[in-house]
């Protein structure tokens, strides 16, 4: 989040920085040039709006005048008058704040193990389809797996699969596929490092047909 307090250099000003500071924002001395990395948190301070404001808005910053309105053209995320109190000055600015600091929600834990099996997915060698799988048990990932040619054999992008590098219709000549499924390794993973998967819950990509 990125923010800019615009407006005179006042005792007020400096609070509202201050604060922002104590909340983890990097202060920057100028506008330019804006961070492509918006991860971060900044805030710049300066006295003049920018002409070109509206950039600095389209880029994701957030436009604070402290002072008396005087742009009436501008429409700002917030006008903090010089005349009212340090702490209410600080409340309305957490007020704008504190929403965007908060992030995404959390995913579930279902949303979770499926996003864990997605990126298990992305390890796939198979150049027909790719899935992941991962097994949990009291929430905790006891395996996880990836389709592709079983351990030990050239990889199905590299040619692995007979089945899968030839034109075979959909459904046919299934038997010759070598690649196994990512539930199945999921599983097998488990057996191979000696880890029980009783009673545990398998999330797999692979959509039900
Ligand atoms: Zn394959
Ligand atoms: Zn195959």
């Amino acid at each position: 989040m990125i923010i800019g307090l615009f407006g005179e250099d006042s005792t007020l000003t400096l609070a509202l920085q201050n604060d922002l500071e104590e909340k983890g924002f990097g202060a920057c001395r100028s506008t330019r040039p804006l961070p492509r990395q918006q991860s971060q948190h900044l805030v710049f301070r300066e006295r003049q709006l920018p002409s070109d404001w509206k950039s600095l808005r389209e880029a994701g910053m957030v436009l604070v005048w402290v002072g008396e309105p005087v742009e009436p053209a501008v429409s700002f995320d917030l006008v903090l008058p010089l005349g009212q109190s340090e702490g209410e000055a600080l409340e309305k600015l957490s007020h704008l704040v504190r929403p965007k600091l908060a992030g995404p929600p959390r995913p579930s834990w279902d949303e979770y193990f499926m996003r864990i099996a997605q990126v298990a997915s992305m390890r796939s060698n198979c150049i027909k389809r790719k899935v992941g799988a991962v097994v949990v048990k009291d929430r905790r990932i006891v395996s996880t797996g990836y389709n592709g040619t079983p351990r030990g054999t050239r990889n199905c992008n590299e040619g692995g699969c007979p089945r899968c590098s030839g034109l075979a219709a959909s459904g046919t000549r299934l038997d010759e596929c070598l690649c196994s499924h990512a539930e199945e390794n999921a599983i097998t993973q488990a057996a191979y490092h000696g880890t029980s998967v009783k009673d545990g819950c398998l999330y797999s990509t692979e959509e039900a047909r």
